[in-house]
Parts: C-alpha cells; structure tokens; sequence
C-alpha cells in the first residue's frame, strides 16, 4: 500500500512538525485508456467494491468513475444505521457477512468510521406483530445472528421516553439485535477510497458515464465526459441512477427511482443510546455524537431523480415520530436532504452479470443499501472477479423477476414504496 498508516505515531509525528505533512487521502488522477475493471458510481458500493477487488481478490488495475464527487451520493445521504436483523435465508447470510465487515472495517481500511455498536430495537404494538417478531428473531438466531425480545418493562427502562399507551399504537416490546448500531456514513467513503487508492486504484472524480461500447455482445469500455476509457470489465454501481445508467446499455431494470428524505434536529443531551424504529408507521431515529437527533420514514411517492423531497412526506415522517417520541415535538429541527432511492420490485438487491458479456450490475439497494455496503463491495469484487457469485449472495439474480424466485422480505409484492 503506498498510503501512509493512521497511527498514534504518524499524529505525534505530525503534531511535531505542525501538521505539514498529511499526504491527501487519495490522488486525483488522469484517466488511463484502459483497465481491466472500471467500476461506474464513486458511492459505497463502488468505492468498497474497487477496494475489495484490490486487497482480497488482487485486481489493481481498477477505476472507479464518478460523475460528481466521492460522498456525494447515497452514501454521504442516508440516516447511517446498519443491522443484520432479516427474516429470509437469501438475506441473512448476506447481511450478516456484512455485519461482520463492519465489526472488523476500522482495522480493514485504517480509517476512522465511528462504528458504533449502540444496538437497535424495532418496536412491536400488537400480539400478532409480536409472533411475527419471534419469528424473524428465531430466523437469525438460526443463523448465528444476535436477536433478543424485550419486554415492555423492560423495554420501559431503556427508553422511557417511549408513549407507551397511546391509544392507537400501545407499545408492547422490541425485537433487539444488540450488534447493529450506526457508522458515520460519509467517513465510510473516504476510507474506502484511500484504501482502494492505495492499492493503485484510480478514483477519478468529475468523469459522468455518458455510454458503453459494445461489439458482438461484449464491453469494450465507456463514453465518458472526460473521453473514451476502454475496460475488459465494467461494474455498474450507480445506487439510484441505476436504470439511466444501465438503458445505456440497452437493459430494462425492473427498478423504480424515488427521493428518501432524512431529518436532523439541533444539538440536544443524550437522549436516546440507541436505534430506534417505530413498528406501526415508517420511523427510525438515532442520535448523532454531536447531539442531533438523526431520523427518517417513508419515500416521496413519485418516481424522481431530483435529489430532494417535498413535504407531505415531512409532515408524514414527523406525524410517525410524534406518534411514537411525543418528547420529540420541543426539538428544533435543523436540516432535512434527499437522496435517490433504486427501490427493487421485492425490496431485495441485485448483484449479477447482465447479458453483455463483461457488464456486471450492482443495484436495487432501496433504503437498505448503506448496511450492505461492505458485503456488497465483496460479493461484487468477487462476482467481477472470479465470474462466480459470493456464496452469501447468491439470490441477489437478475432473472429472479422473470422465474418467480423473487426475495419478498416484507411479503408485500412488487411495490417499491412499501419496501
Ligand atoms: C435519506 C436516506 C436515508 C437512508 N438511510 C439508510 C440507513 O439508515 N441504512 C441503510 O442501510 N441504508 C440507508 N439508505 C440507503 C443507502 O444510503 C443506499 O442504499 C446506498 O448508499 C446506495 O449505494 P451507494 O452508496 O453506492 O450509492 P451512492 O452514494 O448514491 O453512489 C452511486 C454513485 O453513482 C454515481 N453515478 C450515477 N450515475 C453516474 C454516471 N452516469 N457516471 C458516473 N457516476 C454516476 C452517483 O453520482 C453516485 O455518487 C438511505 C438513503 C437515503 C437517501
């Protein structure tokens, strides 16, 4: 790795010499004519993937093109929670592998990313919502994953803020998965690609993807607005651009692109140690290390590639939090932004070849993708790499739309905006 180390040396090392010396986390480089793999979409995924096929599958001759800066998407957007805690064989293993790559993600990269494993609770309100957390707490504790339910008494000691007896939604306990907890999503991009760079990979900024080269079936490499660069092998990860990008390639994406909007309130004292999401309407909230309650809920319900929502889904998204943290109606709120959501028809993602020979796809992360990020970058590395999928994702098909196979976690169909 050319990369200098973080170390408690490297920062005695440069107070010393008054902070003169930090190299930038990654070189700003030229496009080459051609590499082996060009990776579309400086997000997560992308960024993780380029690291990935570097470090563990040792394919360094890798650029990753993004059309406007690393950390300016998705990644650098979402509400930054990350959890295991899925119900169907084709999720579990997968996000698990993920969960692990977190525990271990700091070390991995020698980057700082605030991994908190602060843990989450996902609020029941009904018997019947009950049983059927059992049963998704008895489907990871059979696959090795931490789950835990929590009574109300107990769950009453924990967050005591919590309206217990609203007449509507009472709150009876949780479903905990105490590993899962928050990451600082931004910093998750920048150690992936000072790791990836380091490698000798090319993160090449302000490059947009404009089309493909294709002869008798195959990529030859990609227009640019910086020029041709030619590719034995192109990875798409464009998140939310995702059925743009891949039209271009003449493919159909069975995708549906909506804004998810996200909230943070002014500075306040510790008020919630943990993650927490309400179990009869869409809302999820966290506190940042610097105080600000962080929090989320629906999509805007209209297809948009507009990276901004508009304010029903405000007014819905606050209502939910209401509802459940009345407490919450005294806090300011401070900021709210959007991103572009790649909602899947079965809320599941993709991660597969295309029928261009050497066109590999990544998408369909709806809001879940920011936790996928580490077991998405290898799952694709490897599918890049070795032209085979990773076991964990081996359901993550394509064709899963065309044979029925589809990964129904919410057991809701093909609608993008109850995913
Ligand atoms: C408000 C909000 C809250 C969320 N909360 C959570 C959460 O709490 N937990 C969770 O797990 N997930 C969450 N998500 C979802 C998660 O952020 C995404 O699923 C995930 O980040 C998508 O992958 P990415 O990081 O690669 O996407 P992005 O960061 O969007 O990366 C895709 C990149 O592709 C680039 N691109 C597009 N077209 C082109 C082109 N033609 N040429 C070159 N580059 C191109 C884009 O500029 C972009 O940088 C949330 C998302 C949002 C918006």
């Amino acid at each position: 790795m050319s990369t200098d180390r973080y170390s408690i040396f490297s920062l005695l090392r440069e107070t010393l010499r008054g902070h003169t010396g930090w190299k930038p986390a990654w070189r700003s480089p030229e496009p080459k004519p051609h590499y082996d793999v060009v990776i579309v979409g400086g997000g997560g995924h992308g960024l993780a993937t380029a690291h990935y096929l570097a470090k563990t599958y040792g394919v360094r001759n890798v650029a990753v093109l993004e059309k406007g800066w690393i950390g300016g998407g998705n990644v650098g957007r979402n509400t930054t929670i990350v959890r295991s805690n899925y119900l169907l064989p084709g999720n579990i293993p997968f996000y698990e592998h993920s969960m692990k790559l977190w525990e271990g993600l700091e070390q991995d990269l020698n980057y700082n990313a605030m991994v908190s494993q602060r843990g989450i609770l996902n609020l029941f309100h009904s018997d019947g919502q009950r049983d059927a957390y059992a049963r998704r707490g008895n489907a990871m504790r059979m696959h090795g994953v931490d789950a835990e339910l929590v009574d109300a008494p107990e769950l009453k000691r924990i967050l005591p803020m919590l309206d217990f007896d609203n007449a509507r939604f009472p709150i009876k306990g949780a479903l905990r998965q105490k590993r899962a907890g928050t990451v600082r999503h931004d910093a998750v991009a920048w150690g992936y690609a000072r790791s990836a760079d380091g490698f000798g990979v090319d993160i090449i900024q302000n490059c947009e993807v404009t089309g493909f080269r294709i002869e008798d079936g195959r990529i030859e490499g990609v227009e640019t607005s910086r020029g041709f660069v030619g590719a034995s092998k192109v990875g798409l990860a464009c998140a939310g651009n995702s059925s743009r990008v891949a039209a271009m390639a003449g493919l159909r994406l069975p995708i549906e692109s909506h804004a998810l909007q996200a909230f943070v309130s002014e500075g306040i004292k510790p008020f919630i140690d943990t993650v927490c999401t309400f179990g009869a309407g869409h809302f999820y909230v966290s506190q940042s290390d610097k105080g600000g309650l962080v929090f989320g809920g629906d999509i805007d319900g209209y297809n948009s590639y507009a990276q901004r929502g508009n304010l029903p889904t405000v007014e819905d998204v606050l209502e939910s939090g209401m509802a459940v943290m009345p407490a919450i109606g005294r806090v300011k709120l401070l900021r709210s932004w959007g991103g572009i959501m790649d909602m899947s028809m079965d809320g599941s993602p993709i991660i597969d070849t295309t029928p261009v020979e050497g066109l590999y796809l990544n998408a369909g992360w709806c809001y879940g993708g920011f936790k996928a990020t580490p077991a998405s970058g290898d799952s694709f590395a490897h599918l890049i790499a070795k032209d085979a999928p990773h076991p964990v994702a081996t359901a993550y098909r394509l064709d899963r739309f065309a044979t029925g196979r589809t990964i129904d976690e919410k057991g809701v169909g093909a609608q993008p905006n109850l995913h």
